[in-house]
């Protein structure tokens, strides 16, 4: 059986490959239309009976939980905990996020301080639900996510065929029995007060697990509140009809919430929540900082990232710009590039010499605020919580690289919102950067618009909205 549903996904795979790649290739691909069809059979046909037997195993383990499940509730009651404790009640807050990439926890951290700065007595956690609360391989995301990053057609095959609703659904219902259990267990252990998502995974489960365990104790469901942390488009994975409320950053992606179901009237448009450092008024100059992190004053500054992964190709960006720039603006640019998780990048480029520039490599930085404040402009990946950092400090935006279908849409936010542009090629890159850095005023223009496309209010007004659910 397990040979039968691998044959389905490689089928799958090569079915949405070979129908991504015939546009790019100049191919006509007269049968993809018959050949998603046919693959969506394969899939519902060869999923089937791994679901029936999940079924099996899952009912027979939920029994087992069902029969323990008043005691383990009992156990992990808010007063209960509190009386554990030895602590006044406080009200408890369950972020949910899945730690993949950079950025969900990035504005979990910032929903969680913002809540915090308005309301002192809040117990709020910052949960990886599916690394620390369910089975191989679910637990397994964070890995998977990296490795799907850098391979677009597996990102792809992944992201689009779960855009397929009955395959979702599928998908949805063999997830629900291998790790309702966990995933209960973590919410009772939490007995949160109000729960927030912040993953475009974290929807179905837990609002399945409030909705039980409402019904169980016949008390009204625990409130649970969605935070979407894309930006331009967004998967409806996102998107569930039961929450009480949904935050979204902009009308791209109120397009998708109000097509997944989700009615207008749940649906709350602030921005994207990004961490006060990028939004509070800075307490030093440009140059104080800039001897802080130790990069020279007075040069013009690009910083280069890719997101909180270092995915791109990254190396052959910054070799090319670092000659570029080298040639075009000798000894007076000078390239930051955050490598972020990706150890080996960091390696690559610390092991190279550069001409006429200076370079200064970085890992995973905890004060991007304090990196993009000493920056002219932002070599980047298309990653939303990055572009919308920059938007807030007025920073315009070089992208090179986007994930198919997630970050499609945030290419459109930045380049006809008038603060960047877009190219996968090295030489485009160091030429756009080199022409921006060479005209000022074209820069200063960028910045304006950057700054109209930003949403610097969003994170504390939607803390204050998240509060008045508790
Ligand atoms: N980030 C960071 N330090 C690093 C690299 C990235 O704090 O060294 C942060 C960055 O400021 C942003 C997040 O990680 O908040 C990256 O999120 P984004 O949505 O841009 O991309 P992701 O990594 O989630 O794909």
């Amino acid at each position: 059986m397990p040979l039968v549903a691998i044959f389905g996904v490689v089928v799958l795979l090569l079915s949405i490959t070979a129908s991504q790649l015939s546009p790019t290739l100049g191919m006509s691909w007269p049968s993809s239309k018959s050949m998603a069809v046919l693959t969506r059979l394969v899939l519902l046909l060869t999923l089937a009976p791994v679901t029936h037997a999940a079924w099996t195993h899952g009912l027979a383990s939920h029994g087992g939980a069902l029969s323990r499940r008043s005691a383990v509730h009992a156990s992990a009651a808010p007063a209960a905990l509190d009386a554990q404790r030895g602590v006044e009640a406080k009200k408890r807050v369950l972020i949910l996020i899945s730690d993949t990439g950079g950025g969900h926890r990035a504005s979990a951290q910032a929903v969680e301080a913002a809540m915090n700065e308005q309301q002192h007595d809040l117990d709020i956690s910052v949960v990886d639900l599916w690394t620390t609360h369910t089975p191989f391989p679910y637990n397994m995301f964070v890995p998977g996510y990296k490795f799907a990053a850098k391979n677009p057609l597996v990102w792809s095959a992944v992201y689009f065929s779960t855009e397929y609703k009955p395959f979702y659904s599928l998908l949805n219902c063999q997830g629900t029995l291998i790790c309702y259990n966990g995933i209960r267990k973590c919410i009772e252990q939490y007995a949160p007060d109000l729960v927030v998502s912040m993953h475009p995974l974290c929807q179905d489960i837990p609002l399945k697990v409030l909705g039980d365990l409402a019904k169980e104790s016949e008390a009204p469901r625990i409130p649970f509140a969605t935070v979407v942390t894309d930006l331009g488009s967004a998967h409806p994975t996102w998107f569930h009809p039961g929450v009480d409320a949904c935050f979204i950053p902009s009308d791209a992606v109120q397009d998708v919430a109000l097509g997944s179901g989700v009615a207008a009237g749940q649906l709350r448009q602030y921005g994207l929540p990004v961490r006060k450092d990028f939004y509070a008024e800075p307490d030093v100059t440009r140059e104080a900082l800039a001897e802080q992190l130790g990069v020279a004053n007075g040069r013009k500054t690009v910083l280069v990232v890719g997101g909180g992964d270092g995915v791109g190709s990254l190396e052959d960006i910054v070799g090319t710009l670092a000659t570029r720039l080298g040639e075009s603006c000798r000894d007076q640019a000078q390239l930051v590039v955050v490598c972020g998780k990706n150890d080996e990048l960091r390696r690559q480029l610390e092991s190279r010499s550069y001409d006429g520039v200076r370079v200064h490599v970085e890992g995973f930085v905890s004060n991007m605020p304090q990196w993009m404040a000493v920056a002219d402009c932002l070599v980047t990946k298309a990653g939303p919580g990055t572009i919308a950092e920059a938007a807030i400090q007025g920073l315009p935006c070089m992208l090179f690289f986007h994930l198919p279908g997630q970050e499609a849409g945030n290419v459109p936010f930045v380049v006809d919102g008038g603060f960047g542009e877009y190219s996968e090629e090295p030489e485009v890159i160091a030429q756009t950067v080199c022409t921006w850095l060479q005209q000022p005023s074209l820069l200063e223009q960028m910045k304006q618009r950057a700054l109209e496309a930003a949403a610097p209010q969003a994170t504390q007004q939607i803390a204050q909205d998240l509060l008045a659910m508790i």
